[in-house]
């Protein structure tokens, strides 16, 4: 083995803040080729200044405080992990809920589903992390290769948001649109494609609303040889020809739902030839597909325990990143459609919380036309709108509703994922609406200063990380905020014109319709 080079000699040095990951260095001998400081003295800086000209830095994060007042631009951005620091288990919340979340039921019977009800829909290694109580649970090596196409993602600090709002708050954000779909989604398409691979499966019937999770699975499909049927949304199909454009780049089959392939579509199509779709009946369609066919299993692409599982990668990944950037979030702020890039960056956290280190506010976000955690009903309610699917204990606004047409596909659907349910109940996190115009205005100004434009979606959490950043500003008060900007809007152009030829409005869902729609909620006696 080659010897490491020598790293220059310590001056003597005041001792270092105790911040173990970081601080790598003991004495004045390095068997470490490369080192990573983070440190606020000037001695440190010149050591550092040393080892850069040996080549020997890897990162070198000075932070002073009255540096950092008097020249606001000039600290690090982008916090990145290097690969070999990728988190190699998913964090499972199952292993540290005061309570466990109340078991899904067989839609038939009403008794709790065994693993052999979920067979003909998930290969066994998923049911299993479905049910699993491991705090841990590993990721798989090819899974792990796949993820380094674009994992670690970058977390970045809103530096140019923060001086835009002249708050006094510290914004960061994961951004999940590095993916090559944009979106946090591949980060459970990815393992979902592989087990079923493992397990002889040769196609996946699957949903999409916006297309973001049918673009997400049509990759991972490419990359294991599976094929991939996708239902896409009535309305997103129409309205959005890209995302189909590039499901069948990567070579799935898409098509517009409710369809004639199935049971579930033609019963819809007969009361409604024009029906414009849903969440539900999408996933109908699927579940039918995959029920009726031995060697085509069915994804989902959110809700489950097992997809908010796989996203768990987001939040361990920021933790590491606001370790080296010397923070550790004071409110976490993600918005919510089925819940699971919310549960990603926020499960993590939330462990920590209940492990016994430091309180989070958690902050979900959804549309005030799909406000399935602010005005749903907490109880049993199907997952799809033909009732194939389990019963789930979680938020809904029922599985008839149809939610009015608004440009955050990816947030329509009637329920909640059971354990962001769950959490909600037992008071861990907290939920707000906001309407589609004033979303979009946070989109923009969030663009205007850092660059990026969000997904409609990611829009949400955009305006509640402003919202908070803002109370700081009224209370002068200094916390750290932290949001999941969980995708990119490019395929969303069409709604940023809209939006800026003044003709979006605040579509909202007439009363009535909800309080029928709750009303048909299975009687669990
Ligand atoms: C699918 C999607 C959502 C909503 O799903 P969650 O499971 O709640 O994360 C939000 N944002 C983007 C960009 C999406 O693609």
């Amino acid at each position: 083995m080659p010897r490491a080079p020598r790293l220059p000699a310590l001056p003597a040095l005041p001792a270092l803040p105790a911040r173990p990951r970081t601080s790598s260095f003991a004495t004045s001998t390095f068997q470490l080729e490369r080192v990573t400081l983070r440190a606020n003295s000037a001695e440190i800086r010149r050591y550092a200044d040393r080892c850069a000209k040996q080549d020997l830095l890897l990162s070198f994060d000075p932070v002073h405080e009255d540096e950092k007042e008097s020249n606001p631009m000039s600290d690090t951005v982008k916090f990145v992990l290097d690969e070999e620091r990728m988190p190699k288990a998913w964090y499972n919340i199952a292993a540290d809920l005061p309570q466990p979340t109340p078991p899904p039921l067989h839609p038939g019977t009403h008794q709790p589903l065994g693993p052999a009800d979920l067979e003909p829909l998930f290969p066994m290694a998923l049911i299993e992390q479905e049910v699993s109580t491991e705090r841990w649970i590993e990721i798989p090596r090819p899974v792990r290769d796949i993820y380094r196409q674009w994992r670690p993602s970058p977390l970045f600090r809103a530096r140019r948001l923060e001086q835009a709002l002249g708050t006094p708050a510290r914004i960061y954000y994961k951004y999940e649109g590095v993916s090559p779909a944009g979106s946090h989604k591949p980060n459970t398409a990815v393992p979902q494609a592989f087990y079923n691979k493992e397990a002889g499966i040769k196609r996946l019937a699957t949903e999409t609303g916006a297309g973001q999770w049918g673009s997400s699975l049509a990759f991972a499909g490419a990359l294991f040889g599976i094929q991939v049927t996708v239902f896409q949304v009535r309305v997103s199909y129409d309205q959005k020809p890209y995302r189909r454009a590039l499901m069948e780049a990567y070579g799935a089959k898409c098509i517009a739902s409710p369809s004639t392939t199935t049971e579930s579509g033609r019963a819809i199509l007969e009361q409604n030839p024009n029906h414009t779709g849903s969440l539900g009946i999408a996933i109908s369609e699927a579940v039918e597909v995959a029920a009726k066919d031995p060697a085509t299993k069915y994804a989902l692409g959110s809700v489950l325990n097992h997809v908010l599982l796989h996203q768990t990668i987001v939040g361990q990944e920021a933790m590491l990143q606001l370790e080296q950037a010397g923070d550790y979030p004071d409110v976490i702020v993600g918005c919510t459609g089925g819940g699971s890039n919310f549960g990603g960056i926020a499960f993590p956290f939330i462990g920590e919380q209940l492990r016994g280190k430091k309180k989070v506010r958690v902050v979900a976000v959804e549309p005030a036309a799909c406000p399935s955690l602010t005005r749903g009903k907490y109880a049993y309610d199907f997952g799809d709108t033909a009732h194939l699917s389990p019963l789930v204990k979680m938020h809904t606004l029922g599985s008839t509703f149809t939610p009015p047409g608004f440009h955050a596909g990816g947030l329509r659907y009637h329920g909640m994922a059971p354990l962001v349910s769950h959490l909600k109940e037992l008071g861990l996190i907290e939920a707000v609406a906001y309407p589609q115009t004033t979303v979009f205005e946070a989109g923009l100004t969030f663009a205007r200063a850092e660059g990026i434009l969000p997904a409609p979606e990611a829009n949400h959490a955009v305006k509640g990380a402003i919202d908070e950043a803002l109370r700081c500003k009224e209370e002068g008060t200094s916390k750290v905020i932290l949001f999941n900007l969980c995708g990119h809007g490019h395929f969303d152009m069409a709604a940023y014109s809209e939006f800026a030829a003044g003709r979006l409005n605040d579509a909202s869902y007439a009363e009535g319709e909800l309080a029928m729609a709750l009303a048909g909620l299975p009687s669990m006696a």
